[in-house]
């Protein structure tokens, strides 16, 4: 080849859905058109993507909560003032109703960020912690940024999922890299053309869009920490990684979340909830109700009820008419609820509404109802993610109740009854993160409490005062009350008489009740 000849690069290898290892498509999922691509950063991008935020979260990281609450809150006017191009953005990106894009997402995410940014000073405040012993010394917890946090993140809420934690990243002081889903990019890309408009540090907030080698490259770019929201599979890929390198981590993994439907319930109410709960967001909610079980004295109705209001159910484009359930974002989801059905009907549940996936353009498939479930059945023990609600008689609460906490995986919740102490009582038994009475996916959207799970659903927890603490590095700062002696007696050269000495003190402080839990009775 002579000197100066050009080479035109090789093809980039194709990806299943025509996306290449180069640039990411995105689709419709509820008209299969395209709606744009985004490139996939290799892992020397992901590298300086990295070291580019560190430098701006050195500034960003001095400065007072307070103001760095304060500028957060520019992030969410912006978003306020584009909120119908970002409901718009999302609901073609996803295929979520229009609707549901509105409150689960743009909704949840300003009332997040409004609550994070009105109480961040005083949950981020230094606390002192009283020493029962040590009264000589003083304790102080100081929270400090970690760094740079990596959120990698899934589909089936692209905006809340990493925007939420995004911003009690930011308001802690760390800076933040986002690795989006490969099937929504576009919506974490938006985000971050709403932030560099507000005149926020460009670099601060990044997005490193591609797969999972994407993902994975950001766990090895040097992050302080990584919040890991997807499947336990993954997660299991993620926290091994992170374990590694000694990074600590939050998995918010998947769900299967029951709901019990007490024989004393609001019928009506239980019965819409189940729609709701079973069918929002196409059923890809990690806290979507996955698995009823009735008590067969209400059984037949709740059963008949569904049904009826599952197949009133609207579904389509939200784009184009008013609808209630949207598109099924990941086309593997449909093979997976097919699957699902097979298998419960050949173990004799029967499908009582939908049970298809929709013909035409665009990726749908009915809100199903099964009836006479058993936990034989891989609907009623592998999570779903799709529009499929499986019920099952039981014969008690505490049938329910043990049916309920036999699954490797612990989220959320559902009880239904009209005695609020038998509610909070079964509740406080469901071994989940979360457990709601009356209600379904409610906790979601109160940005005062922990959320996430329990046994294969992951550990650690974002949302409420807790998860913005440990979004930032504690210090413990403690330093003497009083002039400390120039010779501490506990301090060498040790001698019998300091010897015995300690163990007087030892004896009569901690011996049947000692003298410290005697000055404590006297106080
Ligand atoms: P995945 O686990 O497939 O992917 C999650 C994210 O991880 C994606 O951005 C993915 O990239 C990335 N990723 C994949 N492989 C790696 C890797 N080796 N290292 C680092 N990152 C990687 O989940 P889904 O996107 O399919 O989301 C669905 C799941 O998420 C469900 O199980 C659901 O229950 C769970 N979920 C949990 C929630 C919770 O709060 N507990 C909330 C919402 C969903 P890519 O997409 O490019 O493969």
């Amino acid at each position: 080849m002579g000197l100066g000849e050009q080479i035109s690069p090789p093809d980039p290898p194709k990806r299943a859905n025509g996306s290449t290892t180069a640039s990411i498509k995105s689709y419709a999922p509820a008209t299969g058109e395209l709606l744009g691509e985004a490139k996939v950063y290799s892992p020397v991008e992901v590298q300086a993507a990295v070291e580019r935020t560190r430098i701006a979260q050195e500034a960003w990281g001095l400065l007072p909560v307070e103001e760095r609450a304060e500028r957060v809150l520019r992030f969410r006017d912006a978003i306020m003032d584009r909120a119908e191009e970002v409901v718009d953005l999302l609901a073609r990106e996803t295929g979520k109703p229009r609707h549901e894009a509105l409150s689960h997402e743009v909704f949840a995410l300003a009332d997040l960020i409004t609550y994070y940014c009105k109480n961040a000073a005083s949950i981020l405040a230094p606390r002192e912690v009283p020493l029962h012993l040590l009264k000589h010394r003083r304790s102080v917890l100081h929270y400090v940024p970690r760094g740079v946090v990596g959120i990698i993140s899934p589909w089936n809420f692209p905006l809340v999922i990493p925007m939420g934690d995004t911003v009690a990243a930011l308001i802690t002081g760390s800076g933040v890299v986002i690795k989006p889903s490969e099937v929504t990019p576009l919506i974490a890309l938006k985000a971050k053309e709403i932030w560099d408009s507000t005149g926020l540090p460009e670099d601060l907030l990044q997005v490193v869009t591609g797969f999972g080698e994407t993902g994975k490259a950001l766990i090895d770019a040097g992050v302080q920490k990584i919040v890991f929201t997807g499947g336990v599979a993954t997660g299991k890929r993620v926290a091994a990684a992170c374990g590694e390198k000694l990074i600590p981590c939050v998995m918010e993994l998947g769900g299967k979340a029951p709901l019990i439907v007490c024989e004393d319930a609001d019928l009506e109410r239980a019965s819409r909830a189940i729609v709701f709960g079973g069918f929002a967001n196409s059923g890809q909610v990690c806290i979507g109700v996955e698995r009823v079980f009735a008590h067969e004295s209400v059984y037949e109705g709740v059963v008949s009820r569904v049904t009826e209001l599952s197949k009133k159910l609207r579904q389509g484009d939200s784009m184009a008419e008013l609808v209630d359930v949207g598109a099924i974002i990941f086309p593997k989801q449909i093979e997976v609820a097919e699957k699902h059905i097979a298998d419960a009907v050949a173990h004799g549940a029967k499908v009582e509404a939908g049970g298809q996936r929709k013909e035409g353009p665009g990726q749908f498939f009915e809100p199903t109802v099964l009836s006479g479930c058993s936990t034989d059945m891989t609907v009623m023990r592998e999570e779903i993610f799709g529009p499929i609600v499986p019920i099952m008689k039981v014969s008690s609460d505490e049938q329910a109740i043990e049916l309920s906490n036999d699954s490797h995986l612990g989220l959320n919740a559902y009880v239904f009854t009209t005695d609020r102490d038998k509610g909070r009582r079964i509740a406080e038994r469901i071994e989940a993160g979360s457990v709601v009475v009356n209600d379904v996916l409610i906790n979601y959207a109160c940005p005062e409490t922990p959320f996430g799970g329990v046994k294969d659903s992951g550990f650690g927890r974002v949302h409420g005062d807790d998860a913005l603490r440990d979004m930032a590095e504690v210090r413990h700062i403690n330093f003497d009350r009083i002039k400390p002696p120039s010779k501490d007696p506990l301090w060498y050269p040790y001698s019998h008489k300091t010897y015995q000495w300690s163990l007087r003190g030892l004896r009569a402080l901690f011996s049947g009740r000692g003298l410290l839990q005697r000055i404590g009775e006297l106080l």
